[in-house]
């Protein structure tokens, strides 16, 4: 696979997770599961549809951040 190919397969995977993502915040609120990126803990967030950032504080630490 040469170089150009391989762009516009990447493009192509990014294109369809965006779709299936549109669906998903059509539920409603999306499940998001982060890990603090202070101490590394596994933290459980819901997020309001439309918001692909979302801010939180970690259960652990305390550490206010946005998910990436
Ligand atoms: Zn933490």
């Amino acid at each position: 696979m040469d170089k150009k190919a391989m762009r516009e397969e990447t493009e192509r995977l990014i294109r369809e997770a965006m779709e299936r993502k549109s669906v998903t915040i059509k539920t409603g609120d999306t499940r998001i599961e982060a890990r603090c990126g202070k101490c590394g803990a596994p933290n459980k967030i819901s997020a309001p549809k439309g918001s692909s950032r979302v801010k939180f504080d970690c259960k652990e630490c305390g550490q206010s951040q946005v998910t990436l």
